[in-house]
């Protein structure tokens, strides 16, 4: 008997229970469908990556792996009529569209079943809850109670594993570009392993500073599933420094991923509209109106704040962003330029390598003051002094803003004080920021009261 191994954000062997769930129905078709609904989203920075994800699984799959592209309630149920397949089996998804998607296809393979094993999650978004059932809408006790539930030891894949073949396949979809990083099952684990060796250790002191690249850049492997998080907990706990504060703080922000998607699992609505009821009646600019011109400098690291603009031409080249940078630019979307975080959602799901529905758009809710458990909506992150603390020597704004080389340490943050600063081509400031603080105060203060 054939068993179907339908992959979507899971694209490894290694650690992946629906594979095991499929080898027990036999031997296993690997499939991926290219739905044209999710590539029309991805842009192409996330095309690239899953090309190259998909070209990696051909290999480790001994090209077993079969590709087809079109709707999958139509592509999925026509695989098995071609195969003769018994069972289809998946990683369960908990995004809306995935659910919705999973339930088409459920409802098209008739008696065939959909078997969900898994997830991308250590625990399954909607299972953590408090004890009268209700889900958690706080970070920290959800995380208590996160790493009380526990998750189980990382699987092997099975011993003797046999691929179906003869099943005809499509050519990959092509990409724009290569990658940004590494991309596959090993290089996961290559990037994993140097991680564990060089920064782990120093993870709860250096996390915060972009200029050090001291964080693990697991985001994106994470994002195709080609590591689970299951193996990343292991590997942390057997580590050396396994019980430090350091090792602490990593798998408190692995929760933190766990904790979005489980918001998103039981608020799908909360992926593009304020989860929080407050702010509703919050004046916004139009991001297409008056103020086009600076949501582009925005776009492109123009706004004349050399922390903001370093972070927003960091994510053009290379498709990533550093944590503590992304609440900074986001901030300044949000409170400095006043325009609501969807539209800054979109653009970095566009240029993201990482770019992840429940993450990036809870993330930003967070520094909108519209999510759970958000920072309040009067805590405005000021550009100048976010760069000087967590950028102390400027390395990482000269490193991203040519212009700006020239401009010693710290200084580099506020060059329009430097004689020179701004001679290199390096803009005036788009806006002042103490004026907009006091603006997005303002129009705070006239939302709660309304
Ligand atoms: P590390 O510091 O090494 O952290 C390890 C892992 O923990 C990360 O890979 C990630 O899976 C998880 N993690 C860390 N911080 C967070 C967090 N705040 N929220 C959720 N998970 C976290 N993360 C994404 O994976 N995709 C996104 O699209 C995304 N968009 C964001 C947008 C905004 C406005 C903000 C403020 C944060 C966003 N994040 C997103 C979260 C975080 O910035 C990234 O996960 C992190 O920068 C990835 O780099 P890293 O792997 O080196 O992180």
């Amino acid at each position: 008997m054939t068993a179907v191994l339908w992959l979507r954000r899971d694209l490894r062997l290694h650690d992946l229970p629906a594979l095991l769930a499929a080898h027990e129905g036999g031997q296993v078709l690997p499939v991926f469908v290219v739905d044209p609904a999710l590539l029309a989203t991805a842009g192409p920075v996330r095309r690239a990556h899953l090309v190259a994800a998909l070209e990696d699984l051909r290999e480790s799959t001994d090209r077993a792996l079969v590709v087809r592209t079109g709707r999958p309630e139509e592509e999925v149920p026509r695989l098995v009529r071609e195969s003769g397949a018994g069972s289809v089996h998946v990683s369960r998804e908990t995004t809306p569209y995935g659910r919705r998607r999973d339930a088409r296809v459920a409802a098209a393979l008739g008696d065939v079943p959909l078997v969900a094993t898994g997830t991308p999650y250590a625990v399954g978004p909607g299972v953590v809850r408090k004890a009268d059932g209700d889900p958690y809408r706080v970070f920290t006790p959800f995380s208590r109670a996160w790493r009380d539930h526990g998750s189980p030891p990382p699987a092997p894949p099975p011993a003797r594993l046999r691929w179906r073949r003869g099943v005809a396949t499509e050519e990959l979809p092509g990409a724009d570009g290569p990658p940004t990083h590494a991309v596959g099952e090993a290089a996961a684990r290559e990037r994993w392993a140097e991680f564990l060796d060089t920064d782990l250790a120093r993870y709860d002191t250096a996390r915060d500073r972009p200029d050090l690249d001291a964080t693990s850049q697991m985001s994106v492997h994470l994002k195709y599933g080609t590591i689970h998080p299951r193996t990343m907990l292991a590997d942390v706990a057997a580590h050396p420094a396994g019980r430090t504060e350091a090792a602490r703080r990593y798998v408190t922000e692995l929760c933190w991923r766990e904790f979005y998607a489980d918001v998103l699992w039981h608020h799908p609505a909360s992926a593009w509209s304020d989860l929080n009821d407050g702010l509703r009646s919050m004046a916004y600019e139009d991001p297409a109106g008056t103020p086009a011109a600076h949501v582009r400098a925005w776009e492109e690291g123009r706004t004349g704040y050399p922390f903001v603009d370093a972070a927003m031409r960091q994510l053009r080249e290379t498709g990533w962003m550093h944590n503590r940078a992304r609440m900074v630019v986001a901030s300044f979307l949000v409170k400095d330029l006043h325009v609501w975080w969807p539209h800054g959602a979109r653009h970095f799901l566009a240029h993201l390598a990482d770019g992840d529905l429940a993450s990036n758009n809870h993330g930003w809710q967070w520094v909108a003051g519209t999510g759970t458990d958000a920072a309040p909506y009067f805590r405005v992150f000021n550009p100048v002094s976010q760069g000087e603390r967590f950028d102390p020597a400027g390395d990482y704004v000269r490193r991203h803003v040519p212009e700006l080389a020239h401009v010693p340490g710290a200084a580099v943050h506020q060059p329009w004080r430097v004689p020179d600063g701004l001679a290199h081509g390096y803009p005036e400031r788009i806006v002042d920021h103490a004026a907009e603080r006091a603006e997005a105060l303002r129009r705070y203060e006239s939302a709660r009261a309304a």
